[in-house]
């Protein structure tokens, strides 16, 4: 019985009524206690700077783990689907220059903007457990874990070379530079200063970080694969070259060189050491230091190198250097052969990474190679191929698939055997070992800047460095601090801030004034959600096991390295402190594609920036919604187009009149069994709708193809509108309407929160949450199943016919039906059926000649 007035759908007028209802329920998405019963179900979306406006990005984001949530939910999960802010960080010091506003002021306002934005978008976020980094009570707990790791050794300062930003006016961590520059300031160019800097150790845990990424199965694998390159370990070994104090002769005299002072190498190559003919030092080494020291002319000349090196550094291609080198008419010797090589210092080396010294086979090395050629140094084979008939390869010869000459008691070894046996000799005798080395470099937490977790530590003029103690955090950031670009802390010129206390002497001392780098507060926040309101701990240990590994962490794969290998790292270091079980934050991470329009990323500098509050104003919250689910695989990128909002803004008001119109007859039907099986129209669409379930179901356990959900719920509904004459003179039985429509509400729920409300309340069920409440729709095989199926049958490789057989028809009875075709006979006749290939319930290929 069709209701008489045709009701128009009008999402303005719904929507907010619902976030109305749901604000005034804020048990609605609260997690239950951990001693519910229930399993437990932990999704979690990156948590958003505080910028002030969600962009599409954002809601693309939130939507994907929204629509879990919401399913998790209805399957009987205990769902812990929380939200915060990562609030501090340096935009906020911007925006206080550019407006004369207290950067908390700042904040604070866009923190209640983009929370208005989730809730008008349907996001359900338990916000009971909201996290925001900036206040006192999260960031104590920073300070608090920095002590823990400044007492064990993890959480050290030293002076080093750091990148600095002119505009930022402050440290950038190294993947922070861009080709040599800032990664905010893409025209500015990054200079190298010496400063003291607070590090933590994270290369204390590179083996385990690398070999952590075998187990996360359930990690894309660029991720891994990102993370694996960022740690970089590579094998090698380290071999002591000895000063020949006061020698000055030619290569090749021997000399025994006990006693001496050690020059130590890196080399991945040990089995080419007897081709070394030179050694070759960073600028900085501490040998080239004493040597210059005492030789003004060296001197200059190493000052010139350093200068290269610094060049090269701010342009970012170090890597890139004109190789330039200068010999100091020193030797070392070779421990392996007593032999005497020329040590040269070279503006390729770098002090910081390995040990700032290297020996240089030009034979066997390409670099190696171009360097002797321009200098002179001679080039020697170590190296053959390993089949002695093979015609002499031509040097360099890089392979490792070879065998050693000219190398002594080593000769006829192959590379690989002769490296573990170069190793066990240099163990024996006490110049060297196997080691392994990372490109991993500790991390460089301090920031000179204003809005961050000041950094717990008191320099007093008698003790040094004391740790502030724990009954003093925390360690609170002031408020009014002039914010100016004139580099160093702002901090530093706040006195009420930097006098204090010497906590051991009682004298005077100052505060540490460097704050830490944001992705401190990013790297544990998810623990907090927890136990988000605990005032004497981080969190509760028995809490945190509960929910702990995340389940499913959601973000951008540009947070594929630094957020998510520090996350990692500080999940080590508070499992080994005794906080928690668990070695890994996360079991499963998924990171969708970007938001394009126009061919590029959506960005204020293109003006192709589509704002979430006029899609929400023109179309619903719904539709943009279930728009950036539907336009493309949340995994690629979504190529926004405002036609395809506007389209799933009808298809939502399709479904609205469908249901309304039809809502009478399905409540009748409701609680209702059918008297008799259902058959014709009735049947093929409870066929259609245990299919999508199906369908739906199977998508949200893994696929995550939400697209294709969409597009079977569409499908879904035309086949119902398609029967709607049947259905108009009540010829599909009520209790047959009643399950189509139900269920098609509860499929729409995850996807489309507000209009799912809405209708459910049409079919006569009631309460602001209760499709939430209500368990996700079985699919029942036996419906699903098809009866019959529409198998197509190709000629060649082309269709020809399409041909219905029973569903559970054979090869054979398939293949005469096939052959029994009228379009097909009429192809075939007077040719010879060369093959018949069936795949089974798809297609039927013919091949004739
Ligand atoms: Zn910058
Ligand atoms: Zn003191």
């Amino acid at each position: 019985m069709a209701e008489d007035k045709e009701p128009r759908y009008d999402p303005a007028v719904i929507e907010p009524k619902w976030q109305e209802r749901w604000a005034a329920d804020p048990g609605l998405y609260a997690a239950d206690p951990v001693d519910s019963g229930k399993p437990k179900y932990y999704v979690l979306e990156m948590l958003p700077y505080p910028s002030g406006q969600l962009h599409m990005g954002h809601v693309r984001n939130y939507a994907i783990g929204d629509a879990l949530a919401r399913q998790m939910w209805m399957r009987g999960y205990n769902v812990l689907h929380p939200m915060g802010w990562d609030a501090f960080g340096l935009p906020a010091e911007n925006a206080a220059i550019k407006n004369n506003a207290p950067p908390r002021e700042w904040t604070l306002t866009n923190i209640a903007a983009m929370k208005r934005q989730f809730e008008r978008l349907g996001m359900g976020f338990d916000w009971s457990r909201e996290v925001t980094t900036c206040f006192p009570e999260y960031y104590r707990w920073n300070q608090w874990f920095f002590l823990r790791m400044y007492e064990r050794g993890l959480a050290y300062r030293k002076k080093s070379k750091v990148n600095w930003c002119p505009e930022c006016a402050t440290v950038l961590a190294n993947e922070q530079v861009i080709d040599g520059r800032c990664w905010r300031h893409e025209d500015t160019i990054v200079e190298q200063r010496d400063l003291e800097q607070w590090f933590l150790r994270i290369t204390a845990y590179a083996q385990e970080l690398l070999d952590g990424l075998d187990k996360l199965q359930g990690w894309p694998e660029k991720v891994r694969t990102m993370q694996r390159n960022w740690i970089g370990r590579s094998e090698g070994t380290e071999v002591d070259f000895f000063l020949a104090e006061g020698i000055e002769k030619g290569i090749g005299t021997r000399e025994d060189g006990s006693g001496k002072t050690r020059i130590r190498v890196f080399t991945t190559r040990v089995d080419t050491i007897f081709g070394a003919t030179s050694v070759q030092l960073a600028p900085e080494h501490p040998v080239v230091v004493a040597l210059a020291a005492e030789d003004s002319g060296l001197r200059k000349q190493v000052n010139e190198l350093i200068e290269e090196q610094k060049k090269a550094r701010e342009a970012g291609d170090v890597g890139e250097i004109e190789k330039h080198g200068i010999p100091t008419g020193k030797f070392a010797i070779n421990p392996y052969s007593g032999e005497l090589v020329p040590i040269w210092v070279a503006n390729y080396v770098l002090m910081e990474y390995g040990t700032g010294a290297i020996m240089s086979v030009p034979g066997h090395d390409e670099r190696d190679f171009e360097f002797a050629k321009k200098y002179a140094i001679p080039v020697r084979r170590v190296i053959a191929s390993a089949d002695p008939n093979a015609e002499e390869t031509a040097l360099p010869f890089v392979s490792e698939d070879g065998v050693l000459v000219n190398s002594g008691e080593f000769d006829g070894m192959a590379c690989s055997d002769a490296q573990k046996k170069l190793q066990e000799v240099a163990a024996r005798e006490g110049f060297g070992e196997a080691t392994v080395t990372f490109r991993l470099r500790d991390w460089g937490v301090s920031r000179q800047r204003y809005w961050g977790t000041p950094i717990p530590m008191i320099h007093c003029e008698r003790d040094g460095i004391v740790p502030v103690p724990d009954e003093q955090l925390p360690v609170i950031l002031p408020d009014n601090v002039e914010i100016t670009q004139q580099g160093g802390s702002p901090l530093g010129r706040v006195p009420e801030f930097v006098d204090v206390t010497c906590p051991k002497c009682g004298g005077a001392a100052k505060r540490e004034t460097d704050t830490m780098d944001t992705f401190v507060d990013s790297s544990w926040y998810f623990y907090r959600y927890t136990d988000a309101r605990n005032s004497s701990a981080p969190f509760d240990s028995a809490v945190v096991q509960h929910w702990f590994p995340i389940d499913q962490y959601i973000g951008g794969v540009e947070h594929a390295i630094l957020h998510l290998i520090y996350s990692r790292f500080w999940t080590k270091v508070m499992r080994d402190l005794g906080l928690i079980t668990n070695d890994e934050p996360a079991r499963r991470l998924f990171t969708q594609g970007m938001v394009i329009k126009d061919g590029h990323k959506m960005s204020k500098s293109r003006g192709n920036v589509v704002s979430p509050d006029d899609m929400v104003a023109r179309y619903g919250a719904d539709a943009t919604r279930m728009y950036a689910l539907f336009a493309s695989p949340p995994d690629r990128d979504l190529d926004w187009q405002e036609d395809g909002v506007a389209g799933v803004s009808r298809f939502l008001g399709r479904v609205y009149r469908l249901v309304t119109r039809y809502a009478s007859q399905a409540r009748a039907g409701r609680g209702q069994m059918l008297a008799t099986p259902a058959s014709g129209t009735a049947l093929k669409l409870l066929r259609k709708l245990h299919q999508t379930v199906a369908k739906i179901t199977m998508d949200f356990e893994g696929r995550w193809h939400f697209n294709t959900c969409v597009a079977a719920i569409m499908e879904f509904v035309n086949e119902v509108q398609a029967a709607d004459a049947q259905l108009a003179a009540g010829e599909i039985p009520a209790p047959v309407v009643h399950e189509l429509l139900r269920t098609l509400v509860l499929l729409l729920a995850p996807f489309a929160p507000y209009i799912a409300a809405e209708l459910w309340g049409d079919l006569g069920e009631d309460g602001a949450g209760a499709v939430l409440r209500t368990p996700w729709p079985p699919s029942n095989p036996d419906l699903a199943r098809e009866d019959e199926l529409e198998i197509p049958v190709q000629i060649n490789g082309k269709l020809v016919s399409v041909v219905r057989v029973a569903a559970d028809a054979g090869n054979d009875a398939v293949q005469a039906a096939a052959l029994a075709d009228e379009k097909i006979r009429g192809r075939i006749a007077g040719k010879t059926v060369a093959k018949v290939i069936v795949v089974p319930r798809k297609t039927v290929n013919l091949v004739i000649r």
